[in-house]
């Protein structure tokens, strides 16, 4: 019989390298209650976790998995280098740093968390990146909170392509230029605040194409994600909630839904402006 886990749909960031598609996010749970949550989001099916430095959780995170039982090729775990580790030597510690914190020999993507323009350091720390990857350490690498121009710059500059971009996305900010971008690239969106930190979870069309499927507004909300071909990586605390958004795998939104949820971008942020955020 077929596990919850294997109908995670599974996306190629690399050749030997594949992430689930849908995954689980830990910003803004307490580093003391990390253990238990994330334990709980394996529990539900979840072999995706997405922490980073700057959350102050990776510790718990790494706890949860080592306390699962699973095998470590079995959970894919990203962490993120923050804004004032850029540069080559910084960079390279505070990686071995987050490899202590997790207590792992290596993670499956490392990603630079926000280009920070303003130190321009971005394409010293995405070559400190590809060293990383070359000793092995990593296994995919790639960036977040990039534009356009950071993108271009570091594939000119350095001819490696980040193997994915994460950024903010949902369905009041679709981001269609960079997913655009993205796709002349090669390179693979992960959507973060991915129900808008719960905003798109009240919008009348989203309740109507749910409550039409029998669903929640967020189970609806990371179908439309998966069948955009992002990953996802929705965060909750609540029990109920974390199994919820796991529940995705069983109905399909037509073409006139999608549309219907395309209609509904309004280019408007919740989250800081990547050209402009230091810390
Ligand atoms: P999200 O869009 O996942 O929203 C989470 C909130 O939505 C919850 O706190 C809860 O209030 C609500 N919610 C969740 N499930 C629900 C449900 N089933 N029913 C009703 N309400 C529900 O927002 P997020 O946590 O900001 O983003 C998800 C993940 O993205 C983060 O945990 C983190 O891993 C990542 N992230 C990355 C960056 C970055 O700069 N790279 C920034 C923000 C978040």
């Amino acid at each position: 019989m077929s596990s919850p886990t294997d109908q995670i749909p599974r996306i190629s960031l690399r050749p030997d390298v594949e992430i689930p598609q849908l995954g689980f996010g830990v910003f803004q749970v307490p580093p003391d209650e990390t253990e238990e949550v994330v334990a709980r989001a394996l529990s539900a099916g979840y072999r995706h976790l997405d922490t980073a430095a700057a959350y102050r959780n990776e510790a718990a995170v790494g706890q949860a998995v080592h306390a699962s039982g699973l095998d470590r090729s079995e959970v894919f775990i990203t962490t993120k280098c923050f804004n004032d580790d850029h540069g080559r030597e910084k960079a390279k510690k505070a990686f071995k740093k987050s490899l202590e914190r997790l207590e792992l020999e290596h993670v499956d993507l490392y990603l630079i968390h926000w280009p920070v323009p303003a130190h321009d350091l971005y394409v010293e720390t995405w070559e400190a990146f590809i060293e990383l990857q070359a000793e092995g350490l990593v296994r995919a690498i790639g960036v977040s909170n990039f534009q356009p121009k950071h993108l271009q710059r570091i594939v000119a500059e350095t001819g490696v392509t980040p193997a994915i971009n994460q950024v903010e996305l949902h369905p009041h900010f679709q981001q269609a230029g960079l997913r655009h971008e993205h796709e002349q690239l090669g390179i693979i969106t992960e959507a973060w605040s991915p129900l808008g930190q719960g905003q798109a979870l009240e919008d009348p069309v989203v309740v109507r194409i749910a409550e039409a499927h029998s669903k929640t507004p967020a189970q609806t909300v990371i179908r439309w994600h998966l069948q955009l071909g992002n990953v996802v990586i929705p965060k909750s605390v609540t029990p109920a909630r974390i199994a919820e958004n796991f529940d995705v795998f069983d109905f399909q939104l037509a073409d006139a839904e999608m549309e219907a949820i395309k209609a509904l971008d309004e280019g408007r942020r919740i989250g800081p402006d990547p050209d402009t955020f230091v810390r």
